[in-house]
């Protein structure tokens, strides 16, 4: 526990290393520290990310993580276990016991999205089922698609993958939705409603085949978008003082959390965010964490100087 950061980021997917870019390029003293498992690492190719379409995900991190370490930040494998303040700022502690103190502290730790649990699920995230159709959607147009409802808002999420395929098959999966209103939505526009429970994905090789209902009978299906329950990665946040408000820890406009000092980004507080808006979030929080140290810099020298 030698120096102090500038500023401590935990997370270094594309919320933390855009952030981590922004201080780097400000001259800012940066280390990120990250466990380096973001969220699509299921994928094996990235969509909708302007000039990146089609890219592994890991490769932008490799690039991002080359670029911040090319303008001397840090990069450090390590998962954080806990954080605390200090005189300094903040002490941030990783596994194994080594500490890293920080003047600022950028939280950027993303989200676990958590599936129903159905059989063989899991095992196709991120290829046979998806989950966000700007993401996957256009890979899969005209295909057999099923979605599997998870409750309220599912059957809007259905009329909206609809835009991707004529082919589309509602799993209520013993849910209760949809409701009569929405079952007549769906029916109208030729989207297929099944009321069996899943007993089980269904594949081919490595591919998605389709589902079996409990009772056997068959749908065949290329693709099954899901509606996973997100849960924050916000410990870190959490042991600071931030609460959590309808399940995400909120932040400003400007990414600041209620907690001085503490910032965060990304999916960790915003479950909507895709690549682009996690960039976008990082980059802004990056920018005002430097505005925030440049305010503080001034009252320290004219404490010097008075
Ligand atoms: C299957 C799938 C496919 C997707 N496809 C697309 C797509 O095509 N296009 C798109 O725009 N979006 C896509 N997304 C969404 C995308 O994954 C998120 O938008 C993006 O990952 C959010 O970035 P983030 O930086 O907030 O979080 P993450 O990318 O999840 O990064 C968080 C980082 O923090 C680290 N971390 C967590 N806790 C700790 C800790 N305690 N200590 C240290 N490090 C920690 C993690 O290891 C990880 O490296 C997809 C998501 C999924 C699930």
């Amino acid at each position: 526990m030698s120096e102090t950061w500038d500023v401590v980021v935990v997370g270094g997917g594309s919320a933390g290393l855009s952030a981590a870019l922004m201080l780097v390029r400000g001259r800012r003293r940066v280390v990120v520290l990250d466990g380096a498992a973001p969220r699509n690492r299921f994928a094996p190719h990235m969509h909708a990310v302007l000039g990146h379409d089609g890219l592994p995900p890991t490769e932008l991190l490799a690039k991002g993580r080359a670029e911040i370490e090319g303008y001397g930040g840090a990069i450090v494998s390590a998962e954080v276990v806990g954080a605390r303040r200090s005189d300094e700022g903040f002490v941030v502690e990783v596994a194994g016991g080594e500490s890293f103190v920080g003047r600022r502290l950028v939280v950027a730790t993303g989200l676990r999205d958590e599936l129903p649990a159905v059989p063989g699920l899991a095992e196709q995230w991120g290829r046979g089922v998806v989950s966000c159709p700007y993401c996957d959607g256009w890979e899969v147009r005209d295909r057999r698609i099923g979605v599997l409802a998870a409750g309220p808002g599912s059957a809007a999420r259905a009329q909206l993958i609809r835009q991707w395929s004529s082919s589309l098959v509602f799993l209520t999966n013993g849910t209760g939705t949809p409701d009569p209103d929405e079952r007549a939505e769906l029916e109208a526009r030729g989207i297929e409603v099944v009321d069996a429970p899943l007993a089980r994905v269904l594949t081919d090789g490595d591919a998605l085949a389709g589902v079996e209902l409990v009772g056997g009978a068959v749908v065949d299906l290329d693709v099954i978008f899901a509606m996973p329950t997100p849960t924050p990665h916000d410990e870190v946040l959490l042991q600071l003082g931030a609460e959590r408000r309808d399940g995400f820890v909120p932040v400003d406009e400007f990414g600041a959390t209620a907690v001085p000092g503490l910032w965060a980004a990304g999916n960790v507080v915003n479950p909507r965010a895709n690549v682009p808006v996690a960039m976008g979030a990082g980059a802004s929080v990056g920018a005002m964490v430097n505005h925030d140290l440049v305010a503080e810099d001034v009252r320290l020298a004219l404490a010097v100087s008075a």
